[in-house]
């Protein structure tokens, strides 16, 4: 059976840049350390949800890397819990803080090979922290939504997020890397979320693989239980 073919990124991208005008990041924060906790606190956990905490709780108590290494990790878990996975979640951010202090300073690193190292820290993770932070484009961060997205518009056919990765990063060139991963975030939100295609309402509605004004299937496989770090 013929596959059918996606949509070429230029059209995608020039589509929902003219909805979602101008691209944002969704995680609030004010220091690159912020965006490096709201990050971790991000896996399994809505945006609105991570916002409410780092603002309400975490960033009038916790401004440098020592502050979060100074109080038990008890008080940390209850300051988080509401994000889910706190204790996996805490031992990262604590793990990612001693780290910090004992190579960098206490400092956030920015190249792609040093964030890496740092505990609880993935490849989607590092590429956010390097093009909202740096100005780096060393990456396409790919979440669940990303993940979902590209596979729905036919942008890859793979499910492993390093493999969608990779192919997000041929379609798009260099500049256009963080706008892929905010539009397609903007985009799975909005209108093709995991639990409704609302193709009626959708500007790829006559071109998508997965498109049910035309009848099609989804084609984004349901998630397997597959981990990676973020
Ligand atoms: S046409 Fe439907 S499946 Fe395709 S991107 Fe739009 S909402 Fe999603």
């Amino acid at each position: 059976m013929r596959r059918r073919t996606g949509i070429p990124m230029a059209t995608v991208l020039r589509k929902l840049e003219k909805i979602y005008h101008p691209p944002k990041t969704f995680l609030h924060y004010r220091t690159p350390l912020d965006l490096l906790v709201a990050v971790i606190l991000s896996a399994q956990c809505t945006d609105k949800r991570v916002n409410i905490v780092t603002e309400k709780i975490l960033y009038p108590k916790y401004r440098t890397v020592k502050d979060y290494l100074r109080v038990p990790v008890e008080q940390l878990e209850e300051d988080i819990h509401s994000c889910g996975t706190y204790r996996m979640k805490a031992k990262s951010i604590r793990g990612m803080c001693a780290m910090l202090l004992e190579k960098h300073r206490g400092q956030v690193p920015d190249t792609m090979e040093e964030l890496l190292e740092l505990p609880g820290v993935g490849r989607k993770t590092a590429s956010v922290i390097l093009s909202a932070v740096f100005n780096k484009n060393l990456g396409i961060a790919v979440d669940t939504h990303v993940q979902r997205l590209a596979q729905r518009l036919g942008l890859s056919s793979h499910h492993n997020p390093n493999k969608i990765e990779l192919d997000l990063m041929q379609a798009a060139p260099l500049r256009r890397w963080r706008d892929v991963t905010v539009l397609l975030i903007s985009h799975g939100r909005a209108v093709c979320t995991a639990r409704n295609r609302n193709c009626g309402a959708c500007v790829f509605a006559t071109q998508c693989p997965s498109s049910l004004v035309l009848g099609r299937k989804d084609m984004a496989k349901p998630k397997k239980s597959m981990r990676r770090r973020t």
